[in-house]
């Protein structure tokens, strides 16, 4: 079973960043409005997510590090409206099988908690803590015993880009989560948590591009979107700084990206990027988020009606401000 864990891990414990990844979602899951994230050496050395959500009950500790052993999929139809952000139960454990990991946590108000360490996956301590509820896990030496993954790993630079890419995503798609990013003790990224999508972009980019952001709102039988995007003359912009979401879940899709600069770029007439943020919802049996462990990509069953959706809602935002 070890040697299913590492390769597991292979799929989903790509680099630092889907470490991160993995267990901010699970701290997201747990019901968090607050998750402090610390890591060191671009998460190479250590990585340490902190929540204050539900926490794991003293008997489900050791369960978590099962694989398959979700606490989130109660019955098999359930596969098909996930609301949840992980569903495989197989993140922790393959995170723990390339890791030295620490965890503690309490789901009680008592102040009593559990904390387990694990080496390469196998349990080799659990003891009572003091600790308030929620939950803190601590990543350490990544990839220590998988020499081959450690090679591809990128400059510190290259997976503390991916980290902070990420961070700031997330940030944006939860600004009812106070979150923070430390790296080798400096501050990165701070958010409130009061829910405002502008401040948190204020946070990220400045509060100069924030001031430059028009509200989208748009919404059919199907679909409704709403966020923020640039005005044109915010000039900075590239591709990356298009981040949508659905359902609350940020994915990558090439169509759906197209379809909003081609939105951008027909309503403006102007050949330039964006910066925007966008949640778009729609029932979840519209979409298929099941396609690969890392949960980035999604299908959409009415494909084309929602790339014309996104086209003409952007179009008519625009269409709206004189500039
Ligand atoms: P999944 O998220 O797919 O259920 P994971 O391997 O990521 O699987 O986590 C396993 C289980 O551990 C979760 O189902 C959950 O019960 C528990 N868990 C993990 N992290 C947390 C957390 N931060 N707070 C509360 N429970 C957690
Ligand atoms: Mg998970």
């Amino acid at each position: 079973d070890q040697i299913a864990n590492q390769i597991a891990a292979g799929e989903v414990v790509e680099r630092p960043a889907s470490i991160v990844k993995e267990l901010v979602e699970n701290s997201i899951d747990a019901g968090s409005t607050k998750i402090e994230i610390e890591i060191r050496e671009g998460g190479l050395t250590s990585i340490k997510v902190k929540d204050n959500g539900e926490g794991i009950a003293e008997d489900d500790v050791e369960k978590a590090f099962f694989r398959h052993a979700t606490s989130k999929l109660k019955d098999s139809k359930d596969l098909f409206r996930i609301k949840t952000l992980g569903f495989r139960g197989e993140a922790l454990p393959s995170i723990a099988a390339v890791s030295s990991l620490t965890l503690k946590t309490s789901a009680n108000n008592y102040g009593r908690g559990i904390e387990v360490k694990l080496e390469g996956g196998k349990l080799f301590e659990k003891k009572e803590i003091a600790f308030v509820k929620g939950t803190e896990i601590i990543v350490e030496n990544v990839f220590y015993n998988t020499p081959a993954r450690l090679k591809y790993m990128k400059s510190l630079q290259t997976e503390l880009g991916h980290i902070i890419d990420y961070v700031n995503r997330l940030s944006l798609a939860y600004p009812n989560i106070a979150i923070s990013l430390v790296h080798n003790g400096r501050l990165i990224l701070r958010t409130t948590g009061n829910g405002k999508v502008d401040h948190v972009l204020g946070a990220i980019y400045g509060t100069s591009v924030a001031k430059k952001m028009i509200e989208v709102k748009g919404e059919n039988l199907d679909f409704k979107l709403s966020g923020f995007i640039s005005k044109p003359e915010l000039t900075r912009a590239n591709k990356n700084h298009i981040t949508i979401f659905v359902n609350g879940r940020y994915i990558k899709n090439y169509l759906l990206n197209q379809a909003l600069i081609r939105g951008y770029k027909t309503s403006l007439m102007v050949n330039r990027f964006p910066i925007a943020v966008l949640h778009l919802s729609m029932d979840p049996t519209l979409v298929d988020v099941n396609v690969h462990p890392a949960k980035l990509e999604a299908r959409f069953s009415k494909e084309s009606e929602l790339i014309k959706f996104i086209e003409q809602a952007i179009d008519k935002t625009l269409n709206r401000h004189t500039f």
